[in-house]
Order: C-alpha cells, then structure tokens, then sequence
C-alpha cells in the first residue's frame, strides 16, 4: 500500500538551501524505489524569515510543522542575524521550534564509517569500534531556565541564566534513553556535575530511581568535565550518552570531530509522538562555504535516514541509506571537509548524486524487510 507523508522543509539560511536540494533529490529516488508518496510543504524559518517576515519562526511555518508527518531542517542563521535584539535571532526560532513542537528529546548518534577513520583528528585504533548515541534534553536547562538576562546591580551590568530541571522532565528524558540503551548495548552513561550543582544532584537521583525499571541496563555516571575528556581518550567504552540540555550540545559537538567532520552528523529531536519530530543535521548555516557547493550534504541524508526510522518506523529504507552512504565513501569519493590523499574530490550536487544513483541501482532484494 502507497504511503502518503507530508513532509515540512525548513531549508533555512547559508548552506542550508544547498544540503536540503540533496534530501529533496533523496526523497525523489526513494519515492520511485519504495511505497512512498511525498507532500513536500516549504516553509520561511530562521534568517530567511526574518528577511521576508520580521520574525524566525512564523506563525504560519509553525502550523504547517504541525500538521505533517516529520519536520525536515536543514540550518539557520549567518552573522548577517547576529547583531539583532535576541528575541528576534534566528537561533531563538529554533528553540520556539523545538518548544512548539514539544521535542524534548534530541537524539544524536555518533556514527563512524570505516573509510572516514583517517579523516578524524582522533588516531585510527582509539576510534575503531565506537558507535554511541548523544541522547540530549532539549526543552529545559540553562537554554530555557528563567530568571534569565541582562541588568544593572550595584552599577554594573550582570548577566545571568538557570539551569532548572523538574522531576518530571529528567524522568521522560531518562526513559527515553533507557529504552534506547534496551535495544543496544545496554550501558547508560548519565553526565552531571553534582559534585558542585544542587540540579545535577536532583538529575543523578532521579535518573537512579528510573533505572530501576530497567534492570538488563548498565548505568554509570561522570561529571561533565571527566566526560569531556572520556570522549576523547576512549569513545568506544560509550553506548549512550543522557545529558541535559546545555552538557549534551557540547558533548555531541565533540563526538562530531570523533567523525571527521560536523558535515556528517544526523540528529533527530522527538517529543511524546502527539506531535512531529524534527530531523536536521547537527552542523550550522557555515556562512564560511555557503553558495560554493562545498557542503557536505551527508549529515542531511543521514537525518533522513533517521526519519525513516523513527517517525515511519522503516528500518529497510534506513538500512538501505546508510548502505549507499557507507558504499559512496568505500569508493572514495569526498567532499572537502572529509578529504584524504588519494581520494575522489566531489562536490555538494556531485556527492547528493551519487548517493542517490547507489540507491537507485540497489538491488532491493537484497535487503532485509525491516
Ligand atoms: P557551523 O556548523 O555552521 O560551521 C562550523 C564549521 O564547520 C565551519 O568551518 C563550516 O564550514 C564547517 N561545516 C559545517 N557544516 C558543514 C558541512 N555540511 N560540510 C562541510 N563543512 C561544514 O557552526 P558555526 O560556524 O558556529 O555557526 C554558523 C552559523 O550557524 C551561526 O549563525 C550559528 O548560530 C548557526 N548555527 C545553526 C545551527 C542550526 O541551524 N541548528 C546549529 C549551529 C550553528
């Protein structure tokens, strides 16, 4: 039976438009390979918005992000933006986005492809063998915490923020990475600082009594800072990573260099399934390349990938994604960002393109059904 998906696009600013073409070509080829029919609905979000609308997330592309099936976002912002009243910056569309939506669970996984294993700054035989997943509280914390801003006190300007977490919200976040752990590796790493924060005190305890219920999972604890540096010394002891907001973004920047490049991470940000989740590569707008086809487009096509896993529950289009990318960088072939000596130099279209023929001539036969 045909599936039919509305798919809301928010190509954004910078390299944005570029890596969001190469997912349109992608959701083309899917569409003549398997059952799907896409409604593709594009919609003004961050700089773009601001330029045509005065704001970064307009009434009208929130609503049309409700009413799909999924939320495809490419990246927002540029320096263009950056002197701009906060309230009015494209990277606070991105959290009225995240909060409108509900997704407080950002979902971030580390993957590592053999043939990059000498793109990574990290040496060959510490990486060998990592394969973990960044699961991040993306609604509350610091970035959303109140009081928060900027005022005069005894003469001086102080600028302040909260990082504040009820019971409920670590506990939804907690079960989310537990039930994820249960169909890994079965090992939890929770990071806190609760040597120093009364809120990470509070986080460790609840993320204790959780664990409870699952008891075929492993769960450990490190503080941020030791984290920090675990990451780097031995990546493959990890399986999943539950953070809170501001600790997971930093966590799951550094994991990206243990791949390479930030052009090739995926993340998905979910909430109770009430309302669509997003999917959006983990880079920003990079103003620094835009407009040059230097983008790598593969962290777009692997957050597609993730689409298909978890809001269409598809494992066989996921698998055979993953395959052609995996497949692509076998046969050489790099964008800039990954480039060795020795290897086939492609652009942003060139790279979409080749992914895309890799699926085309799959033999799909060959492929599991789910
Ligand atoms: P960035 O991720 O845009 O770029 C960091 C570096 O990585 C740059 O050198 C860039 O060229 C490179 N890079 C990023 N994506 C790449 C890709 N796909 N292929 C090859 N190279 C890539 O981060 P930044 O420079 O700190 O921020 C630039 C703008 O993006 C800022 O306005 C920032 O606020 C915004 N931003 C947006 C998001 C988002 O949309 N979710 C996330 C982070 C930053």
């Amino acid at each position: 039976m045909m599936n039919a998906k509305k798919i809301t696009l928010l190509s954004g600013d910078g390299i944005g438009p570029e890596v969001s073409k190469e997912g349109e070509k992608l959701l083309t080829v899917i569409e003549s390979r398997f059952d799907y029919k896409f409604e593709i609905v594009k919609k003004d979000f961050g700089g773009i918005a601001i330029d045509k609308h005065g704001l970064p997330l307009p009434e009208d592309t929130l609503n049309a992000c409700k009413k799909s099936d999924a939320v495809l976002l490419a990246a927002i912002g540029g320096p263009k933006y950056d002197t701009l009243p906060r309230a009015k910056r494209p990277e606070t569309g991105l959290l009225s986005l995240r909060a409108g939506l509900n997704t407080f669970a950002n979902l971030r996984p580390i993957m590592l492809f053999d043939p990059l294993l000498d793109s990574s700054t990290i040496k060959r035989e510490i990486l060998s063998g990592t394969d973990l997943i960044v699961v991040r509280e993306l609604t509350g914390g610091l970035y959303f915490g109140k009081p928060k801003g900027i005022e005069v006190r005894n003469g001086e300007k102080v600028g302040f923020n909260t990082m504040i977490y009820t019971e409920s919200e670590i506990k939804r976040i907690a079960n989310v990475a537990f039930e994820i752990a249960g169909k890994r590796k079965k090992k939890i790493t929770s990071i806190d600082k609760a040597n120093v924060l009364d809120v990470s005190q509070l986080w460790r305890d609840v993320v204790i009594e959780v664990s409870k219920d699952y008891k075929d999972v492993t769960l450990e604890h490190l503080y941020i800072d030791n984290a920090a540096m675990q990451l780097i010394k031995n990546p493959g002891q990890f399986d999943v990573i539950l953070a809170e907001n501001l600790f997971g973004d930093i966590l799951s920047d550094e994991g990206a260099m243990l791949t390479g490049s930030i052009g090739m991470l995926p993340s998905a940000s979910t909430g109770d399934g009430s309302l669509p989740s997003i999917y959006e590569p983990v880079h920003g707008s990079a103003p620094d390349i835009a407009g040059k086809n230097l983008a790598n487009p593969i962290a777009m096509i692997l957050s597609i990938a993730m689409m298909f896993k978890y809001s269409f529950n598809d494992k066989k289009v996921y698998d055979t994604i993953l395959k052609s990318v995996k497949s692509i960088l076998n046969e050489g072939y790099r964008t800039k960002d990954i480039a060795q000596d020795k290897c086939k130099l492609v652009g942003t279209i060139e790279m979409g393109d080749l992914i895309c023929n890799q699926i085309s001539a799959t033999n799909l036969r060959l492929s599991p059904n789910n």
